[in-house]
């Protein structure tokens, strides 16, 4: 099977490319794609020989084509290149793990070509949930989730209709028990400091914050089409039970593993077949206690702005997921306040109205935006 991996160079990407190296017989990566990184990418293609590699956010250049030649890779550039290889031919599976807005365009570029997707970019469904599974619909594209919480929810979902309720579990990142007043001090280094997962520094800080189990209930929302008070969130530090789903009679399954990417992944490759995905086996006696509370939407107030924009609707979630990423982006650049990114995406909701998210330009428009008025508030709050 040809593996085009959008995002070759991220956390994902290396999950995924751990997987797929040890099934050389079963798939076969066929395009790498990274945004500048060239030199990581280089790498990547001297080991995996993939007949594509694309720089989506480097601009024609020649040496570099030529050094990528020695691997028998043919360089692309530019951002239209993900939309090539997206509806290459050639291309049957693409790992969709691109992080944030910026992986939308090709997402949907490969759900329109009708491929297989896995999907790790949450963010494109959080942007354009209806027309994104619309355009599934329509192209027969399957959409197979990455994230851990929803290939958990896919693993145990039978007929929608006989569910009652589904169940996200959060780990609550590494600030689940830190003094509230604390929280204002903290550097991006603690942020993505995550006590189970290694994630990209994005992933993390959404984590820390909450934002990312807001994002995933988005998620959740348009891949299993359930109301959002049908989509409930726990906390669960030990992050081994991933999710819950529970059915009409009271019966509920959950689908556990180690929290170890690669389980998800080597799931989402091989369905309906299972893999070896190299994760270790669980064991539950030497874990001991699972545990579960309630979250705690003072301390994790993006949780609650993530359900307001979801029933707002339209462009609320886009808008929400546009402040979130500049907010997010000048944390870890040290202009604003850990407590200040609740601050600016609730600002930003608040001053933007939602409009109709019927197409793809009305939703990158509320995006560009909710950014320029998510960086005025980071802005006026440096000030
Ligand atoms: P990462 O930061 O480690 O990697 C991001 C990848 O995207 C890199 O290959 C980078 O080159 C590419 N990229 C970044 N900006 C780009 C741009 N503007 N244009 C094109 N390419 C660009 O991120 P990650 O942790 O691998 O996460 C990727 C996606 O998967 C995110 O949407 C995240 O929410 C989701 N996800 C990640 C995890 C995890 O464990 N890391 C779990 C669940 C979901
Ligand atoms: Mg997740």
């Amino acid at each position: 099977m040809n593996l085009a991996i959008f995002g070759a160079t991220g956390t994902i990407g290396a999950n995924t490319l751990d997987v797929v190296a040890r099934h050389a017989e079963r798939y076969r990566v066929f395009a790498l794609t990274a945004n500048a990184s060239a030199e990581p990418l280089a790498e990547l293609c001297r080991r995996h020989r993939p007949r594509f590699a694309v720089l989506s956010g480097v601009g024609e250049d020649r040496a570099l084509k030529r050094r990528f030649s020695e691997f028998d890779t043919e360089l692309l550039f530019g951002p239209e290149a993900l939309g090539v290889v997206a509806q290459h031919p050639e291309t049957q599976t693409v790992m969709a793990a691109i992080v944030g807005a910026a992986g939308l365009a090709s997402t949907l570029a490969a759900v329109r070509a009708g491929k297989r997707v896995l999907l790790a970019n949450k963010e494109a469904l959080v942007m354009a949930g209806p027309l994104v599974m619309r355009a599934a619909k329509e192209s027969g594209a399957q959409i197979l989730p990455v994230d851990s919480e929803h290939n958990a929810v896919f693993q145990c979902f039978r007929e929608k209709d006989l569910v009652r309720k589904i169940v996200l579990t959060a780990s609550g990142g590494p600030f689940r028990a830190a003094a509230p007043e604390s929280l204002s001090q903290v550097t991006p280094e603690e942020a993505c400091a995550h006590p189970n997962w290694v994630m990209g520094r994005k992933i993390s800080v959404d984590s820390a914050t909450m934002m990312n189990k807001g994002l995933e209930v988005i998620e959740a929302r348009w891949l299993f089409d359930l109301a959002p008070e049908r989509i409930e969130v726990l906390i669960h530090p030990q992050s081994v039970v991933h999710a819950l789903v529970e059915y009409a009679d009271g019966s509920v399954i959950a689908q556990l593993s180690n929290p170890d990417m690669r389980v998800p992944i080597a799931n989402a490759l091989a369905y309906p077949e299972r893999v070896e995905s190299g994760a270790q086996s669980l064991d539950l006696a030497s874990i001991k206690t699972l545990s579960f509370e309630k979250p705690d939407l003072v301390r994790f107030p993006c949780l609650g702005l993530a359900y307001a924009a979801l029933r707002a609707g339209g462009t609320a979630p886009a808008i929400l997921n546009a402040a979130n990423e500049i907010a997010v982006e000048a944390f870890l650049a040290g202009r604003l306040a850990f407590t200040g990114i609740a601050g600016v995406i609730a600002d930003t909701l608040a001053a933007l109205p939602a409009g109709a998210a019927g197409d793809l330009a009305e939703v990158m428009e509320a995006d560009a935006q909710a950014r320029q008025a998510a960086r005025l508030r980071v802005l006026a709050l440096a000030a």
